[in-house]
């Protein structure tokens, strides 16, 4: 058995956090050779304890290989991949413009890393989700403090072992455990902090980094609905809808919370969800092995909580010692529904519906700003409406989750859904400071900034 590395007392976090601040002071981590290295070195270490992560990721959420590998291996091979196609580009100091009263001067931004980072991790992608906020650590030179859920125990000890085994700790250190170590550490004195979790825990990151004024990158969740108008293709929204909510249990951030059906087209649509569900999964999706398990049973039982059998049109069924809950659907909701009062981060769509799509965008903005929103329509005027009336983290239209899966696109909540945003490029700048820098030319003088003042004439400046 490993060693747990857990850390419980902040003077050990603090001395943690001090001795990575000095690995990056010492300019180790600051040439484009160093980076390169390490983002190779983390991929090859992936790869080469690529089984043993399936198999964990199995054990803690019963994910299948092809989820598994798709949502969490490939997406971070091909995250480190385009990192390092772009990086040089990116650390290169960017000339910008210079005002006509600076002549002869020059105008420059340099990226820096912000120092120590430290990242923490929710439990439904436990790997991808904190080993690509990394890759961004590592791009922009940072050294980086990783902890991961405690929910997803074994995918947490495999990260451990693999980062132990290639990377110098004062460079990058896996700290696992729960509340207890997470709080020692966002209350030590790291650079920034990259937190993805749950909108009442991100609270209580920022109050602890506003302590120190460390700033504060927050990936967040909340109900993210999934609008479908009268004239969408109900077919493809059928399918994108279902796979969109039931990948991963439901147990995605950007999962479609709830669905905003027009009245004219609702019925056909959750003929056509429920025809998707058995396709996918089969009359009884507790055999299928493309449907994973809901991670603990304290879930388990605050979503059996939300089913309310009236309304279940499609599932309902449930299975205590499996951690199982089949895909759901709820007709007929009410915005007054216990269903309808925080994200849902299971298997179970309430389906509610509007008669304009007013309407819709009303009752949409009378709520926190979703993480991501999706629409499904064959209008580009209802798509323009929706994009200048509603304010969200990211999304699709005519499609779901899939703006994730783009490197060229920013992710990230906006309100109550988050703060910041990754991926691609913006994942390097979410870990770097940019300085900018005048270099003023040494013969051309502003002298008349310079006191005494009284011989100026203020009007031949205004
Ligand atoms: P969580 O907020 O319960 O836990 C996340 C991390 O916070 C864990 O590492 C945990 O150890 C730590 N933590 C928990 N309680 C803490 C406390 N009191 N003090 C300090 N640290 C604490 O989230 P979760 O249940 O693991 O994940 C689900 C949530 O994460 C959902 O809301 C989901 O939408 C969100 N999420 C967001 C994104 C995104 O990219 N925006 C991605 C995945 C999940």
């Amino acid at each position: 058995m490993e060693e747990k590395n857990e850390i419980k007392d902040p003077r050990i976090a603090l001395d943690l956090a001090n001795r990575q601040k000095h690995y990056v002071r010492s300019g180790a981590t600051r040439s484009l050779a160093f980076r390169i290295k390490q983002l190779q070195t983390l991929k090859a270490a992936v790869r080469e304890h690529e089984s043993e992560i399936l198999e964990a990721l199995h054990q803690d959420l019963r994910k299948s290989e092809f989820e598994a590998y798709t949502t969490e291996l490939g997406y971070l091979y091909d995250s480190i991949g385009y990192t390092l196609k772009n990086i040089k580009r990116w650390m290169k100091p960017k000339r910008v413009r210079t005002p006509f009263i600076h002549f002869g001067s020059r105008s420059v931004i340099y990226p820096e890393p912000y120092g120590s980072a430290l990242i923490i991790g929710p439990f439904n992608y436990p790997f991808m989700l904190v080993l690509d906020p990394l890759v961004g650590a590592i791009a922009a030179g940072n050294a980086a403090v990783v902890k991961p859920s405690e929910f997803t125990p074994h995918v947490s000890a495999v990260i451990a072992k693999l980062i132990r085994a290639h990377f110098d700790e004062e460079y990058i250190r896996v700290v696992e455990g729960g509340q207890e170590t997470t709080s020692a550490l966002i209350h030590a004195p790291f650079d920034v902090i990259f937190f993805t979790g749950s909108t009442r825990v991100g609270k209580i990151v920022m109050q602890a980094a506003s302590e120190r004024l460390v700033p504060v990158i927050l990936e967040l969740g909340g109900k993210s609905p999934c609008i479908v108008d009268k004239d969408a293709d109900l077919d493809l929204a059928a399918q994108r809808i279902i796979w969109g909510k039931m990948i991963n249990v439901g147990q995605t951030c950007v999962a479609p919370d709830y669905v905003l059906a027009h009245r004219d087209i609702k019925p056909a649509l959750i003929a056509k969800m429920k025809e998707r569900i058995a396709a996918f999964f089969g009359s009884d999706p507790q055999q299928s092995p493309d449907f994973g398990r809901i991670v603990n049973e304290r879930h388990w039982e605050r979503l059996s909580g939300l089913l309310e059998p009236s309304k279940v049109v499609a599932g309902g069924a449930s299975d205590r010692e499996d951690l199982y809950l089949s895909p759901t659907l709820m007709d007929c909701v009410d915005w007054d529904d216990k269903v309808m009062e925080e994200e849902i981060f299971g298997p179970i769509l309430p389906i509610l519906e509007y008669h304009d799509l007013e309407e819709a965008i009303t009752a949409v903005n009378s709520r926190p700003k979703p993480l991501a929103l999706y629409l499904f329509t064959g209008s580009k005027r209802t798509e323009r409406r929706v994009m200048e009336a509603v304010s969200f983290g990211g999304g699709c239209v005519n499609d779901t989750l899939l703006h994730l899966v783009t490197p060229y696109l920013p992710f990230g909540g906006v309100g109550q859904s988050g703060m910041g945003a990754y991926h691609g490029r913006y994942s390097f700048e979410a870990f770097s400071h940019r300085k900018g820098v005048l270099r003023k030319s040494t013969k051309v003088s502003l002298s008349f900034i310079f006191p005494p003042y009284s011989d100026r004439n203020l009007k031949l400046i205004k």
